[in-house]
């Protein structure tokens, strides 16, 4: 095996303070931006291109030459060309012998070729070291200048030392490189940028189903019926009073369904007495998208808060109120002071300010700014032990706005319950569940099978299961 002088060259540890030239395949959109921004950063950047015609959207300080040339006075070349293309390579196998070979590019389609276009790149240049990096940073945000988005630079690659000139390139770019292994994990790379918000379409389809729902439901029970029955057109309730029963139904069922999984997953832990066999998919699903499931309950938590807040200044109220006040002194009036009433519209008002406080406290701590400053204890207490307390108080809430209503006919027009009772459901199934889990018996023999205990041996032989530490 003869190795090409240029590369030893190329390869070899730069002494001085000038930065390695760096050459890039194809003057296309991605690749011209790349050179700016690298041109920026202090590299001298070559470009090789089928054509030798410089344009003036090419950066002046770069030189266009051949690839074979291009390469030749590089270490590190970036391939800014579509896979479709990539054939043209073979030829230049020998010169390309030993170099690094970026792979930017990205797909149509989720899984569009058998094989990642950085693994199919190193089979067509076996001589070459394949490093797949850039392909989520995109040509615009690489000119504009707005990286905030996509400032993380997913990295993978077999050579150790190829991958590590490739991320001192990334940092030197002002950009984060996450090493995320050998070239097998180039697949997952290329699928990423495809991926259209992924962990996001559970619960947000979720909650618009429910807000359909609910929305069908109150339509028929507050609108509908009261025109059938006493001739009263509240059509208008669909505008604010029927938003303002919807979202604080949607939010704590959300609320709810985000512990119902850690619950139903310590159940299956319990029955099958290890934690080394994987979770069904849909609860793994499930568990994988607690936080967005959470963030959703608050934003629709935050819509209730400006409902409520909007209150004393609607028409109708303003209406009712006065036509109350007017009708009791006509009628010379006065309802006594009632302690029970004022006590339990009091809690029921205390109790959704801090169940509201405690669910930002959450939102809060789920960002990853505040969740990286934390460590994996107060994380863990600040979700579980403060999670559950929210929970808690926001059922409370729902429960002493119900007060003695729950048993009055007048509750349940059509045979349907008002909405708050069903909103009840899930987070009532979770805290009892809980309640129940954290008997001393059966919390001991859960905390035992987290910490690797096996109740069944037939499972310790098994040990290539996956440990499913998610459930918290
Ligand atoms: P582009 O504007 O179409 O440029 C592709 C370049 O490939 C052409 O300008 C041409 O350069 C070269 N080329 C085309 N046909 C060729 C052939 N038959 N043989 C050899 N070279 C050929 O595409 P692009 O947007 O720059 O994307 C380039 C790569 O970067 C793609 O793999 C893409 O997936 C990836 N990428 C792009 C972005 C982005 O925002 N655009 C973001 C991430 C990754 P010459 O005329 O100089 O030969």
């Amino acid at each position: 095996m003869t190795k090409n002088s240029s590369n030893i060259m190329a390869l070899a540890p730069n002494t001085s303070n000038k930065r390695e030239t760096v050459c890039i395949f194809g003057t296309g959109d991605f690749g011209r931006a790349l050179g700016q921004k690298m041109i920026q950063s202090g590299y001298p950047v070559v470009f090789g291109s089928r054509s030798l015609r410089t344009s003036s959207l090419i950066p002046k300080e770069a030189e266009v030459l051949s690839h074979a040339e291009a390469a030749q006075k590089a270490a590190i070349i970036i391939m800014a060309i579509q896979r479709q293309h990539y054939d043209f390579l073979t030829p230049l196998a020998e010169i390309l012998r030993g170099k690094v070979l970026v792979d930017v590019s990205n797909n149509l389609k989720i899984n569009q070729y058998p094989e990642s276009n950085a693994e199919y790149l190193a089979q067509l240049v076996p001589g070459a070291k394949v490093v797949k990096a850039f392909n989520t940073v995109s040509a615009w945000v690489l000119q504009s200048g707005t990286l905030d988005a996509s400032r993380q630079v997913f990295v993978c690659g077999d050579d150790m030392e190829a991958k590590q000139m490739v991320m001192d390139i990334v940092h030197a770019l002002g950009l984060t490189p996450l090493d995320q292994g050998s070239l097998l994990a180039a697949q997952e790379i290329e699928n990423y940028p495809l991926q259209l918000f992924p962990m996001w379409k559970f619960p947000i389809f979720l909650s618009l189903g429910l807000t359909a729902f609910f929305f069908f439901y109150c339509l028929i029970r507050d609108v509908i019926y009261s025109y059938v029955y006493e001739n009263k057109d509240f059509s208008f309730f669909l505008a604010i009073s029927i938003p303002n029963r919807i979202c604080p139904v949607v939010a704590l069922i959300l609320l709810g369904l985000v512990y119902l999984p850690g619950v139903l997953a310590a159940i299956v832990q319990l029955y099958r007495g290890t934690k080394y066999r994987r979770f069904p998919d849909w609860l793994d699903k499930w568990m994988l998208c607690r936080k967005q499931l959470g963030l959703v309950a608050l934003a629709f938590a935050f819509l209730h808060v400006f409902y409520t807040l909007i209150i004393p200044i609607r028409y109708y109220v303003r209406w009712r109120t006065e036509d109350r006040i007017i009708s009791k002194a006509l009628n010379n009036k006065t309802d006594p002071f009632n302690n029970t009433n004022g006590w339990l519209s009091d809690s029921y008002l205390a109790l959704g300010i801090l169940g509201f406080f405690f669910f930002v406290l959450l939102g809060i701590t789920s960002l990853p700014s505040v969740s990286n400053s934390v460590n994996w204890r107060e994380f863990r207490f600040v979700q579980s032990k403060l999670g559950y307390l929210t929970l808690i108080l926001c059922t409370a809430h729902t429960l002493v706005y119900g007060g003695k209503r729950f048993l009055s006919p007048s509750s349940y027009r059509w045979y349907l319950p008002n909405i708050y009772m069903l909103s009840l459901i899930v987070p009532c199934i979770v805290l009892v569940l809980k309640f129940v889990l954290i008997f001393p018996c059966l919390d001991k023999q859960l905390t035992q099978i987290r910490q690797g205990w096996e109740r069944n041996p037939r499972y310790s032989e098994q040990s290539n299961y996956i440990i499913n530490k998610s459930a918290v």
